[in-house]
């Protein structure tokens, strides 16, 4: 049907068609890698012009040399993608390869001449070269995109076989015709075969770039993405544009001692509000809640959207008291309001101020915390972290009494020893004890704070106290405020005695009273 000439001709045409296409794809993606991809297919240009004159030449260039261009194909298609794995280029066993193949072509050329051996040669070192690229594309996988390695494992895996088979082939037939041309119908399969590989390597290639493109370009749209500093719903500053501001608006408070002070808002039951009237109307409300904190702070605040139903506001050059104002401010406003749909809806608000040299995550967390006790004193109120002045500098024994008595022994026998412990302290510091004997004190007692409260919350677990889950988390807030407020009095920024006082008051007396009590008749 097609005479082997003609079908040699395809390959030229083809193999300098894939080489001027990866030269205009060099030129516009400019890798490194490409220009050896590119040098594939010239070799394979010149194979295949060298096999139409295969008669006229010498059997060196013939038979060795033009094997030798083959594997060079090959060779640099391995290279190519060792640079795009960030390898070196060439590794010494390459040129084991090409000694190697020399000599027995060399041998069944001139000293015994085996069409089979040369052509099993051939095949046998190409299946090797293939097994090479398998091996470092699994090694050094981590280093290129893992979509890219898998293709470029699956074509090294299906090229392999395909010598493989060749050589299997070749083992069962006797190739009687000296020239590649002459050969009759394997030639055709010859042909057919390699027409198929060398489209396969040349679209590996275009699949490559096209897979960097695409990874590029996702890469870039993250990027761009955490850029875009403004929310999409309610047109208010995001998250990110609150990372780019603070450090900036921190420096210049402490800079200029000034205040800064940080709003929470947080919608009350905005779920209920998704959960009646659908998503549309929560984000109507959402965009409708951003203007009324607008119209509420000054153009010199800072509104952000933190995220869902949540606004972080910062206030420069405004103490926590001032603060305040702007709080109260805003839960009128929205008491005021009239909302589409819904009427009404109304805001809870935690608010702190900065304290100079501290580190942005307590701040955060004190301003979470007063935005809690809004929410757990009945929400649509602003609850203002407790000023460290106002905290009272004097601080009294803690005198047990039997009401604070739960009825069970082991949680009674710890509030007892946390009592004394508090005493103990109490003394200390009223006799002037040094401080490192206070601190070693202050230590112990934190400890036991941390190991009552997991102790009292498996007891409530096993007794089946329904309440548990919130009780933990009191717990845990309640240690946040505690660490928070420890910290500052190592750091002296507040006296010992503000710090007894809270210990006493709010660890102790109020936690009891107020949150304990309610599992007293289940734990008796
Ligand atoms: P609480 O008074 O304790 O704050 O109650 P809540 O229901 O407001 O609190 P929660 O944080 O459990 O619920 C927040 C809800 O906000 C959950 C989610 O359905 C909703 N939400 C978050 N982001 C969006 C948004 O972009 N659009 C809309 N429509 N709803 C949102
Ligand atoms: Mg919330
Ligand atoms: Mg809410």
């Amino acid at each position: 049907m097609f005479d082997a000439l003609t079908l040699n001709l395809v390959m030229v045409i083809l193999s300098f068609v894939y080489f001027l296409m990866s030269i205009i794809i060099y030129r516009v993606r400019k890798e490194k890698y490409l220009l050896y991809y590119l040098m594939t297919f010239l070799s394979l240009t010149f194979t295949y012009i060298l096999l139409f004159f295969q008669k006229n030449f010498p059997d060196w260039i013939s038979f060795i040399f033009t094997n030798f261009l083959v594997l060079l194909s090959q060779l640099f298609v391995v290279i190519g993608v060792r640079v795009l794995y960030s390898l070196k280029p060439i590794a010494k066993r390459f040129f084991a390869y090409i000694v190697i193949a020399i000599i027995f072509l060399h041998y069944f050329t001139y000293i015994d001449f085996s069409l089979n051996a040369r052509i099993i040669v051939v095949s046998l070192i190409m299946a090797i070269i293939l097994f090479d690229l398998i091996y470092i594309s699994i090694i050094n996988k981590k280093n290129v995109h893992k979509s890219i390695n898998n293709i470029i494992l699956s074509i090294s895996l299906i090229s392999s076989v395909v010598w493989l088979s060749r050589v299997v082939f070749t083992f069962n037939t006797i190739v009687s015709e000296m020239y590649l041309v002459d050969q009759g119908f394997s030639t055709g399969i010859y042909y057919i075969v390699a027409m198929i590989t060398i489209s396969i390597w040349f679209s590996l290639f275009i699949w490559i770039e096209t897979t960097q493109s695409v990874i590029k370009l996702e890469e870039k749209n993250t990027e761009l993405s955490k850029l875009a500093l403004i929310d999409n719903l309610t047109k208010l500053a995001n998250r990110h544009y609150f990372d780019h501001d603070i450090a900036f608006l921190i420096a210049i408070t402490n800079r200029n001692k000034s205040k800064l002070s940080m709003l929470m808002v947080d919608l009350d039951r905005f779920k209920l509000v998704n959960d009646t009237y659908g998503h549309l109307v929560g984000d109507e409300v959402l965009i409708q809640s951003s203007q009324i904190l607008r119209d509420s702070v000054r153009m010199s605040d800072r509104i952000y959207r933190w995220g869902g139903e949540e606004f972080v506001i910062i206030i420069p050059e405004t103490s926590n008291e001032q603060a305040g104002l702007v709080a109260e401010k805003i839960c009128q406003n929205f008491r005021n309001a009239k909302f589409n749909v819904i009427g009404n809806i109304t805001v809870s608000i935690g608010v702190a101020s900065y304290d100079k040299d501290e580190p942005l995550e307590d701040w955060f967390k004190r301003v979470d915390l007063a935005l809690y006790q809004a929410k757990q004193t009945g929400r649509d109120r602003w609850v203002s972290w407790l000023d460290d002045e106002a905290l009272p500098q004097h601080f009294n024994r803690f005198v047990w009494t039997k009401d604070l008595e739960s009825g069970n022994r082991e949680i009674d026998q710890d509030h007892m020893l946390l009592a004394s412990q508090v005493n103990k302290l109490h003394d200390l510091i009223i006799n002037s004890y040094p401080i490192d004997t206070i601190y070693e004190s202050i230590d112990t007692l934190t400890k036991h704070i941390r190991e009552h409260f997991v102790r009292e919350e498996a007891i409530i677990l096993s007794k089946g106290f329904v309440n548990y889950m919130e009780h933990r988390s009191i717990h845990n807030r309640l240690l946040s405020e505690y660490e928070i407020i420890l910290k500052k009095a190592m750091n002296g920024d507040i006296s010992l005695a503000a710090f007894m006082s809270f210990l006493v008051e709010k660890v102790l007396i109020n936690h009891i009273n107020e949150d304990d009590k309610q599992f007293f008749s289940v734990v008796k």
